[in-house]
């Protein structure tokens, strides 16, 4: 299940928009309710209560290293408390190699957003990266955060951590790209590669852009599969989510205290 914890963002994807709460939306990104981390205790707990968790995740609704508090203070506690559970966290890596101490310690598996290993397909990808307060926008944004992102890969796997890589496709912008993120973190050791359709959202830059249909998505994740295993049952899960992937019975529809419980996370 997913803790959502960590609502601000350290760059802006141009497919991303946290503004909607809509409940019978299943995005990353969205979340009913930001919980501090007493409050994602009480809703891991209801969870348990309910029947056995094998893996507690932060994935957002923003990035869990741009709320750093709430993020490790949430991964200690379920620590404490649920010793054998699983632990993860999905970011796009862009203050990991800062953070490496604590995630290292507190995270089982990560995984990181990786949309591109060229500046010039990044630039269109992102409309800025904010590092430490300073903002870059076009290829020196996308660069600052890919190498951020590849030195993340190297240090995680150096610790012996767990390492998924997420990587959106956008028809016209880096679908024939995909191949290369995953030949570079491949290089790098990570373990699973999981591309994913874009889901087009109200209010973004790529609202209007086409999502991939199942026969391009087909081709691009054999073609990157030539460099590691795929992912293939991602169900791009809210940030708030809790389940089974694709068990309609938990998805949505049993609501306990006024949350909903929906499908499981898969940032693992
Ligand atoms: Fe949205 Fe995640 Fe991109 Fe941040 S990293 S802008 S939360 S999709």
């Amino acid at each position: 299940m997913h803790l959502s914890v960590a609502p601000r963002c350290n760059i802006r994807c141009n497919y991303c928009n946290r503004l909607h709460d809509c409940p019978n939306e299943g995005r990353p990104g969205v979340t009913s309710r930001v919980l501090d981390p007493d409050g994602a205790m009480r809703y891991l707990a209801m969870a348990v209560a309910a029947g056995p968790v094998s893996v507690a995740g932060i994935a957002g609704p923003g990035d869990p290293l741009a709320n750093p508090g709430n993020t490790f203070t949430t991964l200690r506690m379920v620590r404490e408390r649920y010793p054998r559970m699983l632990r993860c966290l999905s970011t796009n890596g862009l203050a990991a190699p800062a953070l490496m101490e604590e995630i290292v310690e507190l995270a089982t598996h990560v995984t990181i957003t990786v949309n591109a290993v060229d500046e010039r397909v990044g630039a269109g990808l992102y409309a800025w990266v904010n590092a430490g307060g300073t903002v870059r926008r076009a290829q020196s944004g996308a660069a600052l955060l890919r190498d951020s992102q590849m030195e993340a890969i190297r240090l995680l796997k150096e610790a012996g951590v767990t390492v998924k890589v997420n990587c959106v496709v956008v028809p016209g912008v880096n679908d024939t790209h995909v191949s290369d993120v995953a030949r570079a973190v491949a290089g790098l050791g990570a373990d699973l590669f999981n591309a994913m359709p874009l889901a087009p959202v109200k209010g973004t830059l790529f609202e209007d852009y086409p999502e991939p249909g199942r026969a391009e998505m087909r081709e691009i994740r054999q073609e990157a599969a030539r460099h590691l295993p795929q992912m293939t049952h991602c169900a791009r899960c809210r940030a708030d989510a809790a389940g089974l992937i694709g068990a309609a019975a938990a998805e949505g529809r049993a609501a306990t205290r006024g949350r909903r419980f929906t499908r499981l996370t898969c940032a693992s």
